[in-house]
């Protein structure tokens, strides 16, 4: 099973990546890691890549897509992957869908999360990260210290109402040519984020099958 995961910041995406990819014991595959990955192992790639992430700049697509390639190339991607940040633009999709031909592979389905504005702006301005260890809290941790080490908990920067506004209106304009060209290859699989994670697993499954 290959998937595409997409969905604004906040929708939940990488919990279900994570709890799907394991129930099917396939890799979760997030941009983050697989940039952090190389850089520890100092590959070629990860040699490229550290200036360009230590500068705080963004990786160029055709780099991404060699760290994909080099990625997906590894066995415990035989029987699938979940691929979640990746794509989040049309040019980023067109590149995904060369390479994978180059491998003969096809992706099966590209889920889609849909949860409101509302919804988001409320889950993301209640998370808390703590300022000691920087483990993140939903917005339902009711207690105001962290249970790992007992750390104060703030606000990310990025958590903020404001920018918070300003994430969602970059993920729109990133984000929705790159789901009509989805929905043009007829791959687009439509779940309801605004539910509990373990609801989102099972509509999941249950779409799949
Ligand atoms: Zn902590």
């Amino acid at each position: 099973m290959r998937l595409v995961l997409l969905g604004p910041p906040g929708s939940g995406k990488g919990t279900l990546g994570n709890m799907f990819a394991q129930s099917k014991n396939i890799p979760h595959l997030s941009t983050g890691d697989m940039l952090r990955k190389e850089m520890a192992g100092k590959t070629l790639l990860g040699e490229k890549i550290a200036p360009i992430v230590n500068a705080g700049k963004l990786i160029p697509d055709g780099l991404m897509i060699d760290v994909l390639k080099h990625r997906l190339a590894q066995k415990d991607c035989a029987g699938g992957f979940v691929l979640d940040g990746f794509p989040r633009t049309t040019a980023q999709g067109v590149a995904l869908d060369t390479m994978l031909s180059q491998l003969r592979m096809e992706l099966d389905a590209v889920l889609l999360f849909n949860v409101s504005k509302k919804e988001i702006v409320r889950r993301l301005s209640g998370r808390r990260v703590c300022i000691q260890c920087g483990k993140i809290y939903t917005v339902d941790y009711a207690k105001g210290v962290c249970e790992k080490c007992g750390g104060r908990l703030g606000v990310r920067e990025d958590d903020k109402p404001e920018v918070v506004e300003k994430r969602l209106e970059v993920y729109e304009r990133q984000t929705e040519p790159l789901i009509g060209y989805y929905r043009e290859k007829d791959v687009i699989l439509e779940i309801n984020g605004e539910q509990p994670p373990e609801k989102v697993l099972k509509d999941v499954l249950a779409i799949l099958k």
